[in-house]
Protein backbone atom coordinates (compact mmCIF):
# COMPACT_ATOMS: atom_id res chain seq x y z
CA UNK A 1 0.00 0.00 0.00
CA UNK A 2 1.70 3.29 -0.66
CA UNK A 3 1.86 5.72 1.68
CA UNK A 4 0.35 9.05 1.77
CA UNK A 5 2.42 12.28 1.87
CA UNK A 6 0.95 14.56 4.96
CA UNK A 7 0.19 17.64 3.37
CA UNK A 8 2.19 20.17 6.67
CA UNK A 9 5.22 17.52 7.34
CA UNK A 10 5.82 15.92 4.28
CA UNK A 11 6.35 12.66 5.78
CA UNK A 12 5.17 9.32 4.10
CA UNK A 13 1.72 8.23 6.42
CA UNK A 14 0.56 5.21 6.35
CA UNK A 15 -3.25 5.68 5.29
CA UNK A 16 -4.46 4.42 8.67
CA UNK A 17 -2.91 7.29 10.03
CA UNK A 18 -4.35 10.06 7.79
CA UNK A 19 -6.90 12.33 8.51
CA UNK A 20 -8.92 14.85 6.19
CA UNK A 21 -8.74 18.22 8.35
CA UNK A 22 -10.23 21.08 7.28
CA UNK A 23 -14.05 22.29 6.17
CA UNK A 24 -16.11 22.44 2.88
CA UNK A 25 -15.06 26.16 2.76
CA UNK A 26 -11.15 26.47 2.98
CA UNK A 27 -10.89 23.08 1.78
CA UNK A 28 -9.21 19.76 2.94
CA UNK A 29 -5.67 18.49 3.79
CA UNK A 30 -4.23 14.96 4.65
CA UNK A 31 -2.18 14.94 7.81
CA UNK A 32 -0.94 12.54 9.35
CA UNK A 33 -1.72 11.80 12.98
CA UNK A 34 0.66 13.98 14.74
CA UNK A 35 -0.01 16.99 12.67
CA UNK A 36 -3.88 16.53 12.52
CA UNK A 37 -3.21 16.85 16.92
CA UNK A 38 -1.01 19.08 16.60
CA UNK A 39 -3.70 21.66 14.63
CA UNK A 40 -6.55 20.49 16.92
CA UNK A 41 -4.92 21.52 19.85
CA UNK A 42 -4.25 24.78 18.39
CA UNK A 43 -7.87 25.25 17.30
CA UNK A 44 -8.76 24.75 20.83
CA UNK A 45 -6.34 26.51 22.58
CA UNK A 46 -4.68 23.85 24.84
CA UNK A 47 -1.41 24.27 25.90
CA UNK A 48 1.35 21.41 26.37
CA UNK A 49 -0.93 18.58 24.63
CA UNK A 50 1.93 16.39 23.39
CA UNK A 51 1.23 13.34 20.57
CA UNK A 52 1.97 10.10 21.49
CA UNK A 53 3.11 7.85 18.77
CA UNK A 54 2.79 4.37 20.18
CA UNK A 55 4.81 1.35 18.35
CA UNK A 56 2.44 -1.92 17.36
CA UNK A 57 2.05 -4.50 20.19
CA UNK A 58 2.11 -7.84 19.66
CA UNK A 59 -0.75 -9.68 22.41
CA UNK A 60 -1.65 -13.67 22.26
CA UNK A 61 -5.39 -14.14 22.55
CA UNK A 62 -6.76 -16.86 24.88
CA UNK A 63 -6.81 -19.43 22.17
CA UNK A 64 -2.71 -18.73 21.02
CA UNK A 65 -3.41 -16.87 18.52
CA UNK A 66 -0.90 -13.83 17.26
CA UNK A 67 -2.12 -10.66 17.27
CA UNK A 68 -0.49 -7.11 16.62
CA UNK A 69 -1.94 -4.03 17.39
CA UNK A 70 -1.44 -0.73 16.03
CA UNK A 71 -2.45 2.60 17.51
CA UNK A 72 -3.86 5.34 16.85
CA UNK A 73 -3.94 8.72 18.42
CA UNK A 74 -6.76 11.59 17.99
CA UNK A 75 -7.95 15.01 19.61
CA UNK A 76 -10.95 15.85 19.59
CA UNK A 77 -12.28 18.73 21.78
CA UNK A 78 -13.22 17.35 25.03
CA UNK A 79 -11.03 14.60 25.11
CA UNK A 80 -8.36 12.07 23.38
CA UNK A 81 -9.33 8.93 21.74
CA UNK A 82 -6.48 6.16 21.74
CA UNK A 83 -7.73 3.43 19.57
CA UNK A 84 -5.86 -0.60 19.00
CA UNK A 85 -6.59 -1.89 16.14
CA UNK A 86 -5.32 -4.88 13.78
CA UNK A 87 -3.94 -4.55 10.14
CA UNK A 88 -4.99 -6.99 7.85
CA UNK A 89 -3.57 -6.57 3.83
CA UNK A 90 -2.61 -2.89 5.68
CA UNK A 91 -6.04 -2.23 6.58
CA UNK A 92 -7.54 -1.96 9.93
CA UNK A 93 -10.09 -5.14 10.44
CA UNK A 94 -10.34 -7.55 13.46
CA UNK A 95 -9.91 -6.97 16.95
CA UNK A 96 -10.65 -2.91 17.45
CA UNK A 97 -10.48 -1.06 20.97
CA UNK A 98 -10.56 2.43 22.00
CA UNK A 99 -10.52 4.18 24.54
CA UNK A 100 -11.45 7.91 25.56
CA UNK A 101 -9.28 10.38 28.11
CA UNK A 102 -8.58 13.31 28.67
CA UNK A 103 -6.15 16.13 26.97
CA UNK A 104 -3.79 16.40 29.66
CA UNK A 105 -4.13 13.09 30.81
CA UNK A 106 -1.38 10.66 30.65
CA UNK A 107 -1.57 8.28 27.16
CA UNK A 108 0.40 5.50 29.18
CA UNK A 109 -2.81 5.31 31.21
CA UNK A 110 -5.01 5.25 28.61
CA UNK A 111 -3.05 2.27 27.00
CA UNK A 112 -3.21 0.22 30.08
CA UNK A 113 -6.84 0.67 30.05
CA UNK A 114 -6.86 -0.52 26.37
CA UNK A 115 -5.09 -3.43 27.43
CA UNK A 116 -6.85 -4.11 30.40
CA UNK A 117 -10.24 -4.16 28.03
CA UNK A 118 -8.35 -6.46 25.83
CA UNK A 119 -7.09 -8.90 28.10
CA UNK A 120 -10.60 -8.83 30.05
CA UNK A 121 -12.80 -9.53 27.04
ZN1 LIG B 1 2.39 15.47 9.31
Amino acid sequence: MQPIICDACRQPTVAHDVVNYGSMEGGYRQLCGRCFNEAAANRLGLQGFEHVGFEPVCMIDARGIEHEFQFRTRLFGPGVAIDAFELRDGSPAGYEFQVIGKPDGDPLELLARIFHATTTG
